[in-house]
């Protein structure tokens, strides 16, 4: 059961609109810590659904089922509008009750409100009152129930029990007045002693009915018997709220998220990096510079601008260096590209002008570069516009050199903290140490921002895009920041801190049982298997992936072979590369991709013509086809080394049939001329017409994998690099999820298998979808083997596909990603 508080209530409001008047509803609810703001959404979603007003200027606007991971937790937010507001024609709304139902916690609210209902001098007197607790008090009323309508005469009548889980809430009971009203029967419903008309939502509340209880109905009338059906079919199939079944999918540890309890001060922000972190707030204050604006010596200053650049290289290279063993190659790139920024030769100069004038160094080099990055903040495209958080954040590093600063950190020594700032910059969070850093949390940023791919990486809780409230907390605060909720919660309760350290242990004892089993299979609770696979991308990370629990690899990208070099690898070099391979999987499947370069990654040894849209050109496959001379050596080093273990063949970005056939007879002449055995033949289905033409594609391999990555680029139009797009680029939106459900369809009418290795593999949600939708193998990064693996364990097949089918009926990505997940962990 629930309480109304005074911060759940707003008195003496005025609206011109029923939107305005929702989302204020909506705001007390995320204000307290409630709902994610997306929750508001699907209040209003809902109120163009259906009509919320009851009678006697009240109205319940609640959110739409499927919406219900957006809710932390149960809780009724009050508004008082004592001028009123148009609801619809006719109906003036004076005090609206928003509703936030995750269980059925709220029922005693709503049965204490119909009595409200009923009287419309108590209705008057809560929408004009100043006292907030005679609101509370009237709808705190624990004796509240239904009485009103008695047994029909002459009815029908049928016994049913409540499936909604949930008992009948606002939802459940909007659904049933909806299958009763068309028929012409009178329609109660008996709830032990109380009973209520069934076409009456405020009657059926009253009831206050909870899930699993036997309930009556009565219909009397012409068209009884049809309406008892009818309503016993609704009510049997849950009145249209579904239940989600909670396997934990979402959290790492697999536990469920953790709940705070009591109604302390939440910030609520968007999840950027899951996991608890409990600990004092350290508000992150950038360094203030000082330095002069003038200078004697213009020589002196030239020197120093010199060394101060060098100094930032090289620093540069060292933080590269560490990212990358910390983080990996790509999330390192971002300090080459500050490297390269550094050596603007206009920029250079713009600024020795400036100290020829008689200006410091330090004072030129930061007007020079804070001028171009008023500059670029202005551009429309917001690709370049993105890039002056890095002008700025390596400019900054140059000037601390130049101003003598020696460190730009504002750690504060001691215990570890929440880290809270309204940005940081890349170099600012691949700084962070995670054991002097338990959590972070940003004003700005959005989820794909570099603080938020880093903090993942790091494995440090992280809630971004929090609001300026977050700045506005006193330094060394205790506070619990959930990163998988995007919750921050301030001076938590008692209570509430002792529940989330029980929570944070449960975390790593989960983590540590996950990898103690990362050997055994992924087997379901039902006995059905899926095969967990690496995706690797160098020899050391075949052994690697043994050791992560992978049941083999399921992606090799050759690509490692090929960049960063200035001729290209030979045939021997890449034979032994893959033998060493398939000796450290020691009898495990190794799938081979054949080259897929072009798009963004050149090879300096291969020029190629320059293209307006490489994406969509001389990539992948048609690469290969055009250039033998790179295309047959690795055929050949991939046939020879197949005699030394279990090897496949793919094929990446196939999109006719003719490339296929043309890519086959190639490898066909290679292996005849080595006269070794043949090898399953797949290809990557990871463009649209692959999918489309999957029937066919399908008689001439022996399997496909799916590349999700840039499946989802380019059935959803979104280049998958683009930071502006990062955020919809979702491999799990529903078009995405649709082609996949194709290209399964059509494999097993061939009697192929499809496995799945683009990044929504690696997602326990994802890992969980693509299982119910008949993938067979999914393929992940090292670290979301042994956690993918527990996950699928836990689930049966049903369930999984049960999970796929809501998936496949989803509208948008958001809503496939609140299918389990809780809010804001995206
Ligand atoms: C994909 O596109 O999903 C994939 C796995 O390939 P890559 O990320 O190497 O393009
Ligand atoms: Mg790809």
């Amino acid at each position: 059961m629930i309480t109304l508080a005074p911060q759940h209530i707003r008195l003496h409001a005025g609206f011109k609109t029923k939107e305005e008047a929702i989302r204020a509803a909506g705001q007390v609810l995320v204000d307290c810590g409630a709902i994610a703001p997306g929750y508001v959404e699907s209040m209003l979603g809902r109120e163009r659904q259906a009509n919320t007003y009851l009678s006697h200027g009240i109205a319940i606007p609640h959110g739409m089922p499927q919406d219900r991971g957006l809710i932390q937790r149960t809780a009724i937010a009050v508004v008082q509008v004592p001028a009123g507001v148009v609801w619809n024609e006719g109906q003036t709304v004076r005090l609206i009750v928003g509703i936030a139902a995750k269980s059925d916690e709220h029922l005693g609210i709503l049965a204490a409100l119909t009595d409200v209902l009923d009287d419309a001098a108590a209705a008057d007197r809560l929408a004009t009152t100043s006292n907030p607790q005679e609101i509370i008090a009237a709808l705190s009323r624990r004796d509240a129930g239904g009485s009103g309508s008695g047994d029909l005469a002459g009815a029908e009548e049928i016994e049913v029990v409540m499936a909604c889980t949930a008992g009948l809430h606002a939802r459940p009971a909007t659904f049933f007045v909806e299958v009763a009203a068309p028929f012409a029967s009178d329609i109660v419903v008996k709830h032990g002693e109380k009973s209520a008309n069934g076409k009456a939502m405020a009657s059926l509340l009253k009831l206050g009915i909870p899930g699993g209880a036997k309930i009556r109905i009565q219909a009397a009338g012409p068209d009884a018997k049809a309406a008892l059906e009818a309503l016993a079919a609704a009510v049997a199939a849950g009145l249209g709220d579904e239940e989600e079944e909670d396997i934990g999918l979402g959290v790492p540890s697999g536990i469920g998220a953790w709940e705070a309890k009591s109604y302390g001060r939440a910030i609520t922000g968007v999840s950027a990096s899951p996991g608890l972190a409990i600990g004092r707030l350290h508000i992150f204050q950038p360094t203030r510079l000082f330095f002069s604006d003038s200078a004697q010596n213009v020589d002196l200053e030239k020197k120093a601008l010199v060394s101060a650049l060098d100094a930032a290289q090289n620093q540069l290279d060292e933080i590269h260096d560490a990212v990358t063993a910390r983080c990996g190659k790509s999330k390192a790139a971002i300090f080459k590209a500050h490297q390269a920024l550094l050596d603007d030769e206009d920029l250079i100069e713009e600024v020795k002008v400036r100290i020829d004038s008689g200006r410091s160094a330090a004072w030129s080099w930061q007007h020079s570069i804070e001028s171009r990055v008023a500059e670029m903040r202005e551009i429309e495209d917001e690709r370049i516009a993105g890039r002056a958080v890095d002008l700025h954040d390596v400019g900054q590093r140059v000037l601390r050199h130049l101003a003598g600063a020696t460190h730009d950190t504002a750690l504060p020594e001691g215990a570890p903290v929440i880290l809270v700032a309204d940005d940081l910059t890349p170099s600012d969070t691949a700084k962070l140490d995670p054991s002097r850093v338990l959590g972070l949390c940003t004003a700005s940023g959005g989820p794909t921002s570099h603080t938020a791919i880093i903090a993942r990486s790091l494995d440090i809780p992280a809630v971004v895009g929090a609001g300026p409230a977050v700045l506005e907390q006193t330094n060394g605060i205790l506070c619990i920041l959930d990163g998988t909720t995007g919750q921050l919660y301030i001076e938590p309760s008692a209570a509430d801190l002792e529940s989330a350290r029980a929570y944070q242990q449960d975390l790593n004892s989960r983590r540590e049982d996950e990898a103690v089993a990362r050997y055994q299979p992924a087997m379901l609770t039902d006995g059905h298997r899926v095969e967990v696979v690496a995706n690797i991308g160098k020899v050391s990370e075949a052994a690697a992936a043994v050791e992560a629990g992978a049941e083999g690899v399921g992606l090799l990208r050759t690509e490692f072979f090929f960049l960063d070099r200035t001729s290209p690898p030979s045939e021997d070099e890449q034979y032994e590369a893959y033998r060493a391979m398939i000796e450290a999987l020691n009898g495990l499947p190794l799938i081979i991709r054949t080259l897929d370069i072009g798009g963004d990654k050149v090879l300096p040894y291969l020029p190629l013509a320059e293209e307006e849209n490489p994406f969509l050109g001389v990539r992948g496959i048609r690469l290969c086809l055009r250039k033998p001379e790179i295309f047959v050596p690795q055929l050949r080093a991939i046939y020879r080394a197949s005699t030394h273990g279990p090897v496949k063949i793919m094929f990446p970005m196939i999109a006719t049939l003719e490339d296929l056939r043309a890519a086959r007879e190639m490898a066909e002449q290679v292996r005849q001329e080595l006269g070794v055995a043949p090898v399953e033949t797949g290809i990557m289905v990871e463009v649209p017409s692959a999918v489309m033409m999957a029937h066919e594609l399908a008689k001439e391999v022996d399997f496909f994998s799916i590349g999700t990555n840039d499946l989802t680029q380019y059935v959803l139009a979104m280049d998958r690099m683009h930071p502006a797009l990062a955020r919809q680029v979702d491999g799990l939106h529903p078009a995405v999820l649709r082609m996949v459900d194709l290209t399964v369809k059509a494999a097993k009418k061939s009697g192929k298998w499809v496995g799945v290795c683009g990044g929504v593999a690696g997602d326990p949600l994802g890992a969980a979808i693509l299982t119910g939708l008949g993938v067979a193998e999914l393929s992940m990064s090292l670290p979301s083997v042994a956690a993918v693996k527990a996950r699928l364990r836990e689930l049966s097949l049903p369930a999984a596909e049960k999970l796929a089918r809501r998936a496949l009926a989803c509208s948008t990505a958001d809503e496939v990603r609140s299918l389990l997940l809780p809010s804001g962990a995206k």
